[in-house]
């Protein structure tokens, strides 16, 4: 998932390095996701950094998710190493609330129960 630039600013200096240490020293290579994505894996994803993903056959790039979406959290709890199909699913579903929460303030009270039902 691309950094967009105005969350550039607030990852950690040293990112690269803990990113790098989450996915290859501490995940060993391999997606840590138990279904924080909203897939129901079983398990853990089965999904290995540069072997295709056993579930789409597409090769794995591994990425550090925050669980609680706040790039300034990089406690050990809450980054994961994730495929990039799990990261696009738990990125999805905040996504999906952060623009239903702006198009809330945007449109007024009146939609809300209209966006929550769609
Ligand atoms: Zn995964
Ligand atoms: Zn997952």
């Amino acid at each position: 998932m691309p950094i967009s630039p105005e969350n550039r600013a607030r990852y950690p200096k040293d990112w690269k390095a803990i990113s790098h240490r989450i996915r290859f020293d501490r995940a060993e290579g391999r997606c840590e996701c138990e279904g924080e994505c909203g897939i129901d894996h079983g398990d853990r994803c089965a999904a290995e950094h540069g072997k295709p993903n056993p579930m789409t056959g597409s090769n794995v790039v591994l990425t550090t998710a925050h669980l609680d979406h706040t790039p300034e959290n990089c406690a050990d709890t809450n980054l994961k190493a994730m495929c990039q199909r799990c990261h696009l699913r738990l990125d999805a579903g905040h996504h999906a609330m952060n623009a239903r929460a702006t198009r809330f303030r945007k449109a007024g009270q009146s939609d809300l129960f209209t966006e929550a039902a769609a």
